[in-house]
């Protein structure tokens, strides 16, 4: 176990109940664990003490949304611009095919999520949550399980959302309820890991209303209840599952959620773009949380979600990227720049604008919150030692006043500085402990068509 002290930062912004930023500030680490943030804290006992001039350190930011697979399918000329309905088949052909041809297996899965998830802990997060949907002629090949090996590789902290499709449009890819409860307990027996500082937590989610049978959300809103810590995870609102859960079942997307036993505390939801206002109160009472996507969503061409009014809702908040196909990157600090200056059209009252601290925030302890991760998302003793810090004397960062609102409107690179997952530092002075290069190198060779 060791102890070490990041010591005369610029700014450590903690994310506590009080919002306290600390200029000149240190934090204390020993083992996996913070023990303090302070000022002048004591060095005694320390194996290892890090200079944190001009450094700003925030909690590890937390990407509450992803499709690590989609790593392999970025800027593909025809999704480049399509909406939902085409880019879900054309999406689902390209991999599909690819799998036909032999080209998909677990060990391609894992190259790919490990270089995604190694392009996220470079940006400066420390926990990911993984939808895997993607499981052809009706069996379960171990693409899940091959997430959470690619993310021990890589070191920093998995929630593997067990994806479905139990009722979509091309039967290649669907499953039976059956099979995804067999292999959600499977995963849950093998891999969740309820307990503080866990590294590795199972989450059930249905890609939704729009492609899953409904009587599947009863059945995994059971079984999330007899496991403590399991999670339930969903898109909805994103346009194509407000149609379908019209068209079919003449309700909202919401109203279908309330019947099938997911008005709860154990819920976060994807997207919430076209969402009913009013909706936001009861979900906001039920104890549901959000994660905002803002790149995907203006790729789709939807605009942007109702940021200010899910904060207004008293809502969990969290901020999430989703899979590369629909955002072509997992930079979740570049995503907040494009939040701070896209939710500005259409809304005249500047005061009603996100600042940066509310979309750091959101990305940090409000996905910790999304995920249920109470050990995580802020910095204050007792907490794990999950920190991310940026190099503010760059020459991309001169003349930035508020460190904070730097760090989302300023720079050329997103890369952290420092970062640190469970107490192992695994960026340090802008270098990766790990050979990247190796990391890329291996994705790529097995990616088709690239
Ligand atoms: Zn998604």
């Amino acid at each position: 176990m060791t102890r070490w002290l990041l010591r005369g930062c610029d700014l450590v912004a903690t994310f506590n109940d009080d919002g306290t930023e600390l200029r000149g500030g240190d934090v204390l680490v020993d083992g996996d664990v913070i023990e303090a943030v302070g000022t002048d804290l004591p060095t005694d006992g320390c194996d290892q003490v890090v200079d944190g001039s001009g450094l700003v350190v925030l909690p590890g930011l937390v990407n509450a949304h992803q499709h690590l697979y989609q790593g392999g399918v970025r800027a593909v000329p025809e999704l480049e611009r399509a909406l939902i309905g085409p880019w879900l088949g054309r999406l689902g052909a390209i991999v599909k095919g690819w799998w036909a041809a032999g080209d998909f297996e677990p060990d391609a899965v894992q190259a790919i999520a490990a270089a995604v998830l190694t392009e996220s802990l470079l940006g400066g997060v420390t926990t990911v949550a993984d939808q895997h949907y993607f499981h052809p002629a009706g069996t379960t090949l171990p693409y899940v399980e091959a997430t959470i090996a690619a993310a021990a590789e890589v070191g920093v902290r998995l929630h593997a959302c067990r994806g479905t499709i139990t009722d979509g449009p091309d039967p290649d890819v669907v499953q039976s309820i059956d099979e995804v409860l067999r292999h959600c307990e499977q995963l849950i027996a093998d891999h969740h890991d309820p307990a503080p500082g866990s590294m590795v937590q199972v989450a059930l989610a249905p890609c939704g209303v729009h492609v899953d049978h409904l009587e599947l959300f009863d059945e995994l809103a059971a079984l999330a209840a007899d496991h403590d810590g399991v999670r339930l995870h969903t898109h909805l609102y994103e346009h194509v599952d407000t149609e379908a859960a019209f068209h079919r079942y003449g309700k909202s997307p919401w109203e279908l959620l309330v019947e099938h036993g997911w008005a709860q505390e154990r819920t976060w939801l994807a997207h919430m773009v076209d969402v009913p206002h009013p909706e936001l109160g009861e979900m906001a009472a039920a104890g549901v949380a959000v994660a905002h996507l803002p790149a995907p969503d203006l790729k789709m061409g939807w605009g942007t979600a109702p940021f200010r009014k899910f904060l207004d809702a008293g809502l969990t908040v969290g901020m999430g990227t989703t899979g590369s196909s629909s955002n072509d990157g997992a930079n979740l600090l570049g995503d907040l720049r494009l939040a701070a200056l896209a939710h500005r059209t259409g809304e005249p009252d500047p005061e009603r604008w996100p600042t940066a601290r509310e979309l750091l925030r959101a990305a940090t302890r409000g996905s910790a919150e999304c995920l249920g991760r109470h050990d995580l998302g802020v910095l204050a003793p007792g907490r794990r030692a999950d920190l991310a810090a940026w190099d503010l004397r760059t020459v991309d960062r001169i003349g930035v006043h508020d460190p904070l609102a730097g760090l989302v409107l300023t720079g050329l690179s997103s890369h952290a500085s420092l970062v640190a997952v469970g107490g192992r530092i695994l960026v340090e002075a802008g270098v990766p402990t790990f050979d990247v290069a190796a990391v890329a190198a291996r994705a790529r060779a097995v990616i088709p068509c690239c």
